[in-house]
């Protein structure tokens, strides 16, 4: 089958939010590179694609998507790209992964695409606007194209430059701002400023892009929490930025950061240490306008989102409640999510047989390995998803 050879580059990550977009890798890996809580890049080095190389894998996907289109014109289903052909697709051991997911692209129909990898907004401005123009002339049926880039390499790029790639074809940009407090930007080594920060997020939406800023509850440790969690929050009050998007530490091995964990110069976080810092984190937050989301599977309570201001209230009910718990349930909350099972702490009374066996299993193995080994057991759950 010739659309079996059909094959493109696609990056090893994308945000959560993007897990139904059509993934194409325009830069290879980070040119940065030294976030010491980044595990992703690491042993990788940071590459530029020439257009005609992205164009060719544009061009690429766009036979890909009209093959799958023809299949199922050949298997009586008009073209629609339903269920049927997806798992025929997904059945042949035949296909490439990046042919699989144009099928899942067609499949969920949602016309996004997510330009990979870390910093796109480096590439030279005639080479991003002539990739975003032959992407919107190749794709025509494509809504929203979004990408990452660093507030760093934004604040090198002028308004007019933005404007132009805006208009050329892109739409959101996915900034890791991380913390917007200096001392912790300096040692987690994000390489910018919280002024940075400031002036990068403002030019963005000064271009008429859509800006998504990636916080990060926990970077600051023990030792600097409360400041991590004010002076961010007061960053991205005056950004006003579209979205604001949680995602909470984690600490795989291969991050440089766990080497401090390691060493005791770097405390982690406990889980209801984060949720406070969170409580005060959404508190300070003020004046803006932002849609704030949890949706990141590191995050423990993935109901702390909605739009400010009128839903800042219900986000702090949403702590509250969780807080209320005795330590028992808040134990019990915390193997459920990091189990899968629990999104929502009503989940601990909405499943009383689930509940029961959560219940088991802690105090079997709080029996055995104490209440460390439950800690243990519940990092092991979550860093699964890292
Ligand atoms: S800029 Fe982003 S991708 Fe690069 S090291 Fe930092 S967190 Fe990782």
């Amino acid at each position: 089958m010739t659309e079996k050879k059909l094959l493109f580059e696609q990056g090893p990550i994308r945000p959560p939010n993007e897990a139904r977009s059509l993934l194409l890798r325009v830069t290879r890996n980070c040119p940065w590179n030294q976030c010491l809580f980044c595990p992703v890049y690491k042993k990788e080095k940071f590459s530029l694609r020439s257009t005609g190389e992205v164009k060719d894998d544009i061009r690429t996907a766009r036979e890909a998507a009209d093959d799958i289109k023809a299949l199922s014109w050949r298997l009586g289903y008009s073209g629609s790209v339903n269920n049927e052909v997806v798992r025929y697709i997904f059945e042949d051991p035949g296909y490439s992964e990046a042919y699989r997911s144009i099928a899942a692209w067609l499949y969920y129909g949602t016309g996004a695409c997510f330009l990979q990898d870390a910093d796109n907004l480096i590439l030279r401005t005639p080479d991003l606007v002539e990739i975003l123009e032959f992407l919107r002339k190749t794709f025509p049926e494509i809504t929203r194209v979004t990408t990452y880039s660093r507030s760093r390499t934004i604040v090198r790029k002028s308004l007019e430059s933005l404007i132009r790639i805006r208009n050329a074809g892109l739409d959101r940009v996915h900034v890791g701002m991380e913390s917007g407090y200096n001392p912790v930007l300096k040692f987690i080594r994000k390489g910018v400023t919280a002024e940075q920060h400031i002036e990068a997020g403002k030019r963005i939406i000064e271009a008429g892009l859509e800006l998504s800023e990636y916080v990060m509850p926990g970077l600051g440790g023990q030792s600097m929490w409360k400041e991590h969690a004010v002076e961010t929050a007061k960053v991205l009050n005056q950004i006003n930025p579209h979205f604001i998007r949680i995602r909470s530490l984690r600490i795989p091995e291969r991050a440089p950061l766990f080497r401090n964990l390691k060493d005791g110069s770097f405390s982690m976080q406990t889980d209801d240490m984060l949720v406070e810092e969170i409580r005060l984190f959404i508190e300070t937050l003020d004046g803006i306008s932002s849609t704030v989301t949890s949706d990141h599977i590191m995050n423990l309570l993935e109901e702390v989102s909605g739009k400010f201001p009128e839903d800042r209230d219900k986000m702090l009910g949403v702590i509250k409640k969780y807080q209320g718990l005795s330590e028992s349930e808040r134990l019990i909350y915390r193997v459920g999510r990091r189990g899968g099972l629990y999104s929502s702490t009503d989940d601990l009374t909405r499943d009383p047989a689930a509940f029961g066996k959560i219940e088991a299993l802690v105090q079997e193995v709080s029996e055995k390995d104490g209440v460390d080994g439950v800690e243990r057991l519940i990092a092991q759950m979550v860093d699964r998803y890292i």
